[in-house]
């Protein structure tokens, strides 16, 4: 039968709009979040229990609320930051809608005790589904304390539909790391199930905060970008300030590509795409390279209001934003790339300072091409198969003939010219043939390959994938790994394969994970070659491609990277005559 038409009691409105603004507890997270900020907090604190459906609680030293404008905080649509539609069009807050505290408040149990910096006393106050249930004076320090406990306990539908925890608390951490590089002069603490798991030192450098959340390794291999540019038609300018990575590290997919638009993160698959679009030809199609950008954009210029969420904004003409982005990380990745293309590989593959690993010495390329030369020209007449491989070295047999480095194609291939034609080689497909045998050697001789020390980071897994780890624990302890249980589904990684010398290593990590789970432990080891190996898209000197071409000639099997692909395209001298119609 159907209801006669009647206007909803407010609260059913407001856990109506509730779905638009929290739709999970990431989301709530956010707006808490950007409340703290607005409210020019130097320090917030955020503690989650059950990723964030038990609780969620922020602390703040902002500015506070006056005690008289508490209860309204927390009704809908009541808010400090505007007062007209005009104001909207030079919004410097984060939030604006006045939505977030009331849709929170409709959907769970709300404790908020603040003060405002003006005012002597502070205020508590409980809301629960929507209704004050106490409120009251109290003694407090400036600033807010904001705690969200049972999420959705009063919309069953909502609470079917949640991710899980896992994922959650994922989601809530990449919240938090967005917001500390955005606002790095603020000191963010994330602690989640009782454990810190985040913390930025508000130094106020974007490069501190890139380091934690990147981590060093990965810092290490990223460029700062900074680049300023006028908006012709209408004046004003378009600034884009963060770090972007060197070619040679990038990943599959886009999740390191992190933007922000006058400090508010935002998902713009345009401004991602320029980002990738950068790296045009310097990496492979497919690949995203790293990138946190802070985009200075004059306000009447972007439209933030075009979501609940304000994840995503308008600009007045995205080709001129997109144009600064893409022109200013290409002229920082281009400059990189013709600095680096007079270096070494060595120098490229920067040496980790602080500790050293036999790994080190073991693995570095041999440069030394004269040398070698030499030996062939006099081969020790009782094994002409065998020539020394430098001074107190184990002799290895020459797999290939002699070849000469003729130069690189597309930073991706090296060419040689051999007595028998010319040779095309995949410079990671070797590259990852020659660390597996090297690997595969070492690991024979010690049992276990050499790890390198990390500051420690913890990693938290499925149950299944947790299975997976501890079933496998010994094949991963031998790569390298050393890795600590953490609490039931938490490890914590000390150290990793000291052959990787980049690369995040909770990457490495989910990578491995993501082979057991597929292929078992048996593929591990060329994994790591392929991952430790240099990639395609890097620029390598003269000495770096005779080094490694030198190796690959001694490699027992030079022709197959260790996943079958061919690692070099032979020509012969008779082929080509026959490609110019000569006859041979
Ligand atoms: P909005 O942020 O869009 O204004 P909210 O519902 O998130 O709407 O918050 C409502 C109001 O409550 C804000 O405008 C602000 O005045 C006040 N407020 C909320 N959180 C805080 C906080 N942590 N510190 C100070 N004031 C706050
Ligand atoms: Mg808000």
């Amino acid at each position: 039968m159907p209801m006669s038409i009647a206007v909803l009691p407010e609260q059913v409105i407001s856990q109506i709009a509730a779905g638009e603004v929290v739709e999970r507890p990431a989301s709530a997270v956010k707006e808490l979040l950007e409340n703290a900020l607005d409210a020019g907090a130097q320090h917030v604190h955020v503690e989650i229990l059950g990723g964030g459906r038990r609780l969620i609680r922020i602390s703040d030293d902002g500015e506070g609320i006056l005690a008289d404008e508490v209860e309204l905080a927390l009704t809908r649509h009541a808010t400090s930051k505007l007062r007209t539609a005009e104001d909207l069009q030079r919004i410097q807050t984060l939030g604006f809608r006045g939505e977030a505290l009331s849709s929170i408040a409709a959907v769970s149990q709300v404790s908020l005790v603040t003060r405002h910096r003006s005012e002597d006393i502070g205020t508590q106050i409980r809301v629960e589904g929507g209704v004050v249930v106490q409120q009251k004076p109290v003694g407090a320090p400036a600033g807010t304390v904001i705690t969200v406990e049972n999420l959705f306990y009063n919309t069953p539908a909502r609470l079917k539909f949640l991710k899980s925890e896992n994922t959650e608390k994922r989601h809530i951490s990449n919240i938090i790391t967005h917001y500390a590089m955005a606002y790095p002069q603020v000191r963010f603490v994330l602690s989640q199930e009782g454990r810190e798991v985040f913390r930025s030192a508000g130094s106020g450098q974007l490069a501190d905060v890139v380091v934690k959340v990147f981590g060093l390794n990965a810092f290490r291999e990223m460029l700062e970008v900074r680049g300023e540019e006028r908006i012709r038609e209408t004046g004003g300018m378009v600034g884009v300030y963060g770090f972007v990575s060197q070619p040679q590290l990038h990943r599959k997919d886009r999740t390191r590509i992190t933007l922000f638009v006058n400090g508010r993160a935002v998902q713009d698959s345009g401004l991602t795409y320029a980002v990738t679009q950068a790296y045009h030809t310097l990496i492979d199609k497919g690949r995203h390279p790293y990138a946190v950008l802070l985009l200075d954009i004059p306000n009447y210029f972007v439209d933030v209001n075009v979501h609940p969420t304000k994840a995503e904004v308008r600009f007045q003409n995205t080709n001129v934003i997109f144009a600064a982005v893409q022109r200013t990380v290409r002229e920082a990745v281009i400059g990189y790339q013709q600095a680096a293309t007079h270096s070494r590989y060595g120098a490229l593959q920067k040496s980790q300072e602080g500790w050293s690993s036999p790994y080190d010495r073991q693995m570095d390329f041999d440069f030394d091409i004269a040398e070698e030369q030499t030996a062939e020209a006099q081969p020790p007449p009782h094994d002409p198969t065998s020539i020394p491989d430098g001074p107190g070295r184990p002799d290895k047999p020459r797999t290939l003939p002699l070849l000469r480095v003729i130069g690189q194609v597309g930073a991706a291939y090296i060419v040689a010219e051999g007595p028998a034609g010319m040779y095309l080689i995949d410079q990671h497909l070797a590259h990852t043939r020659i660390l597996y045998e090297e690997l595969l050697a070492l690991r024979e001789q010690q049992g276990r390959l050499p790890h390198r020390e990390l500051r420690s980071q913890t990693v938290d897994l499925s149950p299944q994938d947790t299975r997976l780890v501890e079933t496998h624990l010994d094949a991963l302890v031998n790569l390298g790994f050393v890795l600590e249980a953490f609490g039931a589904q938490t490890f914590m990684i000390r150290a990793v394969p000291a052959v990787l010398t980049s690369g995040d290593p909770t990457d490495t990590l989910w990578a491995m994970i993501d082979t057991l789970r597929e292929n078992g432990s048996k593929p591990l080891l060329e994994m790591l070659a392929a991952r430790a190996a240099i990639k395609s898209g890097q620029v390598l000197s003269p000495d770096d491609m005779r080094g490694l071409i030198r190796k690959l000639e001694r490699c027992p099997n030079p022709l197959e990277s260790p996943d079958g692909s061919a690692t070099l395209i032979h020509m012969s001298a008779e082929h080509l005559a026959r490609e110019f119609g000569r006859k041979a």
